[in-house]
């Protein structure tokens, strides 16, 4: 005897385009499909939208990109969120190997690093969905899909979610995958590959794939770096080793906490591996940093899909955080006043799953330049990291937002249809993000408005 259908869950609402997660991506998504006179509902974790750059304190400012990108810099701008640091704040900053972004310069220089209040962002971008009428359910978690088989492709019909009220169903017509890990991707069946980006040298020896590590950002203030920097240069110790060593011999680093930096790795060694390892950014005022604090490369969590990874990461790096907060407020001259003001409320993935849509770009459509009739963008010219710093011309198109398999499913953000080597460093960060969200959002409303699916509409020319 088979087993009775599931029990039809309350349907909580109903939209024209519901999307899943409000990082910058499923943010910038909702906002358009609602100015093209959509109704929108908007499903999110926690308790505001923007996501690994708000929820997750990622406030790095970038020069506006054009679209919903460029409004929320001028908005952050205009209402007193973004916080601008220049050497005359920080002489020793420029080309200070501590520094995340500023590391490379030449020691010394004038230098201009922006950031946004994450919690005042959040607001902003908060007020801004509901300026345009999306209805958004925070504090909710989106669990599952249902779907409608038709011949070959299906549709996703209800996302499920589970809320303060338990579990309940979302009505839809097309549906953005905004949750930044392909989450609804992989509920509804549609294909991907799991993360397992480019390995460095010291770990790539076992053949083990292990997903960049993912990372979680946390905020001192009362910090007066100008005793750090005199320290650094009094003692010849730019990367505080000798302190380290001192803490060390005392027993003041647990020994299965202590990592040591891989100073041959590029971006791995310098930002992603080690502890303690002073690696910081001035954010929204003087005297206070922003600290990043990366999932040790062994552990080779996956965040996204493995639910004891995902605790083990949120309980294990909230303990190096203790210990760091520690060190520093013990060895670190310039720290002896400073405390811990907030923790990131989850911890980042990097290198997820990526989904594999009806075009997967890779790096040769990079190498090669490669030019799509459906391109959504311009040609726009990016550094690829995973290819040796080479800049290459490309462009973005339409099919790589359309999963397999799904015909009424958009992606967007960090979970678009590219291959790892081209998501990372090149299309992830928050302003294609915002401008990819933008481009699903549009799409949405376009395919809508002809009484089409996503998958059916012919694109045509670029967006941006
Ligand atoms: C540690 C770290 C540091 C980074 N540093 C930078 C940087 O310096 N500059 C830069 O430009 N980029 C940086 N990035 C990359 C960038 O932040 C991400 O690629 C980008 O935020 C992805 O945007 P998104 O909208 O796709 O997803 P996200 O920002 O991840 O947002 C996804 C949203 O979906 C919600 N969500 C997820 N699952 C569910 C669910 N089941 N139910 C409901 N809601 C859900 C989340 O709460 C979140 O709000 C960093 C990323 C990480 C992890």
């Amino acid at each position: 005897m088979s087993a009775p259908p599931p029990a039809a869950l309350p349907v909580l609402a109903e939209a024209d385009v519901v999307v899943i997660g409000a990082g910058p991506g499923g943010f910038a998504a909702a906002l358009r499909a609602a100015r093209e006179g959509m109704s929108v509902v908007v499903v999110e974790k926690y308790d505001m939208p923007g996501g690994v750059h708000t929820s997750g304190l990622q406030g790095a400012v970038n020069k506006g990109v054009g679209g919903i990108h460029s409004e929320l810099m001028e908005r952050f701008d205009r209402e007193g969120a973004i916080y601008t640091a220049t050497e005359k704040e920080l002489p020793g900053w420029a080309g200070n190997p501590l520094s995340h972004y500023d590391w490379y310069l030449p020691p010394g220089s004038a230098f201009s690093r922006s950031s946004f209040n994450p919690d005042a962002a959040g607001n902003i971008l908060s007020r801004m969905l509901e300026e345009a009428g999306v209805q958004v359910f925070y504090g909710a978690a989106f669990a599952d899909v249902t779907l409608e088989d038709h011949g070959g492709q299906r549709s996703i019909r209800e996302a499920v979610i589970a809320t303060a009220s338990g579990r309940q169903a979302i009505r839809g017509k097309v549906f953005i995958d905004g949750s930044g890990t392909a989450e609804v991707v992989a509920r509804a069946g549609a294909p991907f590959v799991r993360g397992g980006g480019r390995q460095p040298q010291s770990v790539r020896q076992d053949g083990a794939s292990r997903p960049i590590p993912g990372g979680l950002l946390w905020i001192m203030s009362a910090v007066d770096f100008s005793r750090v920097w005199d320290y650094q240069q009094r003692e010849n110790d730019p990367l505080l080793g000798k302190l380290i060593a001192k803490a060390r011999a005392a027993g003041d680093i647990p020994e299965d906490l202590y990592r040591p930096r891989l100073e041959d790795e590029g971006v791995y060694g310098k930002q992603y591996i080690g502890h303690p390892t002073l690696d910081l950014s001035p954010a929204q005022g003087p005297g206070t940093f922003i600290l990043w604090q990366n999932v040790p490369y062994e552990w080779a969590l996956h965040m996204d899909d493995d639910a004891e990874h995902a605790a083990r990461a949120a309980r294990e790096l909230r303990r190096l955080i203790q210990a760091e907060a520690f060190f520093l407020g013990k060895y670190v001259p310039g720290f002896e006043n400073a405390f811990i003001v907030h923790v990131g409320r989850y911890v980042g993935v990097r290198d997820g799953r990526h989904p594999l849509g009806e075009y997967v770009f890779s790096i040769e459509d990079a190498r090669e330049e490669r030019r799509f009739a459906d391109a959504v963008t311009a040609p726009m010219t990016k550094t690829f990291f995973w290819d040796e710093y080479r800049k290459y011309r490309f462009e973005v198109p339409y099919r790589c937002f359309l999963p397999r398999t799904i015909d009424n499913l958009l992606l967007t953000g960090a979970s678009l249809s590219f291959t790892f080597e081209t998501i990372f460093m090149v299309m992830r960060n928050f302003p294609w993000c915002t401008q990819t969200g933008e481009i699903a959002g549009f799409a949405a409303a376009e395919s809508l408005r002809l009484g089409i699916k996503p998958k059916q509409y012919e694109w045509r020319k670029p967006l941006f």
